[in-house]
C-alpha cells in the first residue's frame, strides 16, 4: 500500500535525519516504526502523511507517487500522542467533521459516526466535549475520528505515549483488535520495544535515521542483523 523510495529528509539542508529510506507496506500490514528519540519516525509519518517534503526520492500510495499531493487528498487516517480533538464541538461534532470536509450528507455522517463510536465501545458518549472526557477515552474518540472515513491507511504517531501502563494495555489490544477486524492498513509509531513486539506484523528498527532492520518480531529477536537491533530490542524486555 506505501512505498519509500530512496527518501531522504533534511531540515537544515545539511543534515539527513532521514537516509535513503526504501521500505514497502504491505495492505493490512500493522507496521510499526521503533527507534530511539531523534532516529526520525515521525519525521517519516509527516513525509508520509505530507506534512513535510522529502528532500530526496519518492513516496508512493497504492502505487501512485504522491510527493505533490496535499494531506487532505491523501485519504490516510490519523491519530497522534495529544489527540488533537476540537475542544469547542462534542465528541460526535469531532467526528463528524472528517466526513462534513468530503461533503458527506447528514443522513449517512451520522450513521458513520455512529458506527465508529460503537467500534471504540463509547456509543453514550457522542454529546460531550473532550475536556469531559478521561484521558483513554479522549484517546478512543481520537482513533475514532481517524477510521470514520473508512480509509486504508491509518497513523499513529505515540498514540498511547500519554496513557498510565493499565489503560496503554487496554488500548493496545482495543487498537490490534479494530487493525484485525477492519483490515486497515497501519503504521504505528513508538519507541516502547514491548508495544512494538505485541502489536505489529513487522517493525523496522530505526536508528541516526536508518532502518536498520525490517522483520517479523520474532525474527528481531531471534536473529539481530546488528549489535544495535539485539541491544535495542533487548532492552526493557
Ligand atoms: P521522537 O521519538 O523523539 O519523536 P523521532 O524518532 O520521531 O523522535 P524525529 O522527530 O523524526 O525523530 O526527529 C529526527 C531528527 O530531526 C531530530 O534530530 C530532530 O531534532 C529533527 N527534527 C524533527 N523535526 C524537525 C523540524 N520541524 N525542524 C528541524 N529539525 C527537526
Amino acid at each position: 500500500i506505501v512505498r519509500f523510495e530512496n527518501v531522504q529528509k533534511s531540515y537544515d539542508g545539511e543534515t539527513l535525519v532521514v537516509k535513503n529510506f526504501n521500505i514497502d507496506i504491505d495492505r493490512g500490514e500493522f507496521l510499526t516504526m521503533l527507534g530511539p528519540s531523534g532516529s526520525g519516525k515521525t519525521t517519516c509519518l509527516m513525509m508520509l502523511a505530507g506534512f513535510e517534503p522529502a528532500t530526496h526520492g519518492e513516496i508512493y500510495l497504492n502505487g501512485q507517487p504522491i510527493n505533490n499531493v496535499p494531506p487532505h487528498k491523501r485519504g490516510i487516517g490519523m491519530v497522534f500522542q495529544n489527540y488533537a480533538l476540537f475542544p469547542h464541538m462534542t465528541v460526535a461534532e469531532n467526528l463528524a467533521f472528517p466526513l462534513k470536509v468530503r461533503g458527506m450528507s447528514k443522513a449517512d455522517s451520522d450513521a458513520k459516526v455512529k458506527r465508529a463510536l460503537e467500534m471504540v465501545r463509547l456509543p453514550q458518549f457522542g454529546g460531550r466535549r473532550p475536556a469531559q472526557l478521561s484521558g483513554g477515552q479522549q484517546q478512543r474518540v481520537a482513533v475514532a475520528r481517524a477510521l470514520v472515513f473508512e480509509p486504508d491507511l491509518v497513523l499513529m504517531d505515540e498514540p498511547l505515549g500519554a496513557l498510565d501502563k493499565n489503560l496503554r494495555e487496554e488500548m493496545q489490544f482495543e487498537i490490534k483488535h479494530i487493525h484485525e477486524s477492519l483490515g486497515v492498513s497501519v503504521v504505528y509509531v513508538t519507541h516502547d520495544q514491548s508495544e512494538a513486539l505485541t502489536m505489529s506484523n513487522r517493525i523496522a528498527v530505526f536508528n541516526d535515521g536508518i532502518v536498520q532492520q525490517l522483520a517479523a518480531p520474532e525474527v528481531l529477536y531471534e536473529q539481530p542483523e546488528n549489535s544495535f537491533v539485539a541491544q535495542f530490542i533487548g532492552e526493557n524486555n
